[in-house]
């Protein structure tokens, strides 16, 4: 990806917009994110249900990557065929990536759930591995069971810790495992003070900005992609640095994982 054409523009790495209420609105979300220089989005799926309209959204638009998969809070013993499924559509998706994938342990209390929710990880995780696929991560109370799991399955190809709001020495832990942190909505969040902390410090090549829209908005209302703006502005006053600058890299962090013709 030649510098000069990510320049100043913002990628949203994890956005759902075939989610309600963005989809129904979808147009004028995105001339609004545009406005705001955000012209790259990745969404992720949460489930098979999702699946087609993912896929018709990024034949829909060049600006829209995918990542095709099942997030922790909807596994359901019927979606183990699902994942058959799946591997047909990254056979004839070679640019789809897995996600949203991986362990939520604040949905998931009791061994059995969590145990069941490390199979279909580590099921996705070896699909995504055999069919050479980055992942985005879904991780809560679990980042060092979601590691644990990458190592055990040798998934090496790395991908995006999403909703990242751990220490620098975790987001090492990411990174020597080749993921980018997502840094994302925490921040529109004044009273957030541990993901500031972190922020700061954090090097500029281990990050990726996202919003999770519609997801996270701090108000508890509708977020929206052309929030990745505000928290590009956010990480770059914590930084000392321009926006411009933080844009500029985050995007060309995505890019390793994310292919994108324009
Ligand atoms: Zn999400």
């Amino acid at each position: 990806m030649p510098v000069l054409l990510c320049m100043c523009h913002l990628f949203d790495t994890h956005c759902h917009l075939t989610h309600p209420p963005l989809r129904q609105q979808l147009p004028q979300i995105l001339t609004q994110a545009a406005l705001q220089k955000v012209t790259r989005f990745l969404v992720p799926a949460t489930g098979p249900e999702d699946w087609s309209a993912i896929i018709r959204l990024k034949q829909q638009y060049r600006s829209v990557s995918m990542a095709l998969g099942i997030h922790p809070w909807y596994i359901k013993p019927h979606h183990k065929p699902a994942l058959e499924c799946l591997i047909q559509h990254l056979v004839q998706h070679p640019d789809a990536l897995v996600g949203e994938i991986g362990l939520d342990f604040h949905v998931a209390k009791e061994d059995k759930a969590k145990q069941n929710q490390k199979i279909f990880f580590e099921d996705q995780l070896s699909i995504a591995r055999q069919y050479q696929r980055p992942v985005v991560i879904h991780h809560v109370r679990a980042s060092f069971a979601c590691i644990d799991s990458i190592q055990r399955c040798g998934f090496k190809y790395g991908g995006f810790a999403h909703a990242f709001s751990g220490s620098v020495q975790e987001a090492q832990k990411w990174h020597q495992l080749g993921f980018m942190v997502g840094i994302g909505s925490l921040l529109l969040n004044p009273k957030a003070q541990k993901i500031r902390r972190t922020v700061a410090e954090l090097p500029l090549d281990y990050m990726v900005l996202e919003t999770d829209a519609p997801y996270m908005a701090p108000d508890k209302g509708v977020n929206y992609p052309a929030n990745t703006r505000r928290i590009a502005e956010i990480v770059a006053q914590l930084r000392h640095c321009d926006w411009q600058e933080v844009a500029s890299q985050c995007y060309q962090n995505a890019c390793r994982y994310v292919e994108v013709t324009q």
